[in-house]
């Protein structure tokens, strides 16, 4: 079964219709990117399926079973972690600290695997004086620490410089054989999306576009007609 399969999936907020018959699915063992204009809904596609906010309508499955019922909390338990757009990553603890906390007691083995994978610096450090770039760095290595099976990243390379954003992309590209984890990755830089992700869904106002591998997704005329060709911006 794929990783994620998302169907007919329907969010409102604010008397709008924010996700209309969705469709998403993320193969098991892919990188899965999810692209779109500003206020497209990617955001809140994250928070449907990591059961931040309800969806009125569809269903969402991990690993062929379905995660409708569930609480936000049982989601993560169960292996769908993610990071937020607007980084949660702050205050006095130290990467340590963070990452023990993020892997829980299930998989402290996994600490050593991201710090080396992500480059993280061992030791004391307090995250509040590391720069902004290695705190959003830090966010999605402490996701992954506890092992989900499932990997939801919302714009994890905003704001890093490009040379880092390379290394990332890199990394995320590597996830699903080191860690047998699928990803989905909101992204707006198509550089970062063509490194990282072998298929690529395109969401505007609420509805899909596109689907299918990056390559082609990225040349389909309706997909530059709806995003592309609007200069994208998040
Ligand atoms: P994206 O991540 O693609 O930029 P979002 O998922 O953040 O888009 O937002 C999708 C739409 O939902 C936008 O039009 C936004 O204004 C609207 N929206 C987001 N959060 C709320 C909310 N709490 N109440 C009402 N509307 C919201
Ligand atoms: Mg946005
Ligand atoms: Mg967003």
């Amino acid at each position: 079964p794929p990783a994620l399969q998302a169907r007919g999936l329907g969010v409102r907020l604010g008397g709008h219709r924010v996700l209309d018959s969705v469709e998403v699915v993320v193969a098991s063992g892919e990188v899965h990117a999810l692209i779109g204009p500003n206020g497209a809904g990617k955001s809140t596609f994250i928070d449907a399926v990591t059961g931040f906010l309800p969806a009125y309508e569809g269903t969402i499955r991990v690993g062929g079973a379905p995660i409708d019922p569930l609480s936000a909390s049982a989601r993560a338990l169960g292996g769908v972690r993610r990071t937020f757009q607007q980084s949660r990553v702050n205050g006095s603890s130290t990467v340590d600290e963070y990452l023990r906390l993020a892997a829980g007691s299930r998989s402290p083995s996994s600490i050593p695997l991201v710090r080396e994978l992500f480059g993280l610096p061992e030791g004391r450090l307090p995250i509040r004086l590391m720069d902004a770039g290695s705190r959003r760095i830090l966010e999605v290595a402490g996701a992954l620490a506890a092992r989900p099976r499932l990997l939801l990243l919302d714009e994890p390379a905003a704001g890093l410089d490009d040379a880092v954003s390379r290394e990332l992309a890199a990394v995320l590209r590597g996830i699903p054989a080191e860690f047998d984890c699928a990803v989905l990755v909101i992204e707006h830089d198509m550089e970062f999306v063509r490194a990282a992700a072998s298929r690529t869904t395109v969401l505007d106002e609420g509805r899909i576009v596109g689907s299918g591998p990056t390559s082609e997704i990225l040349r389909d005329p309706r997909v530059i007609a709806a995003y592309l060709g609007k200069g994208g911006g998040a």
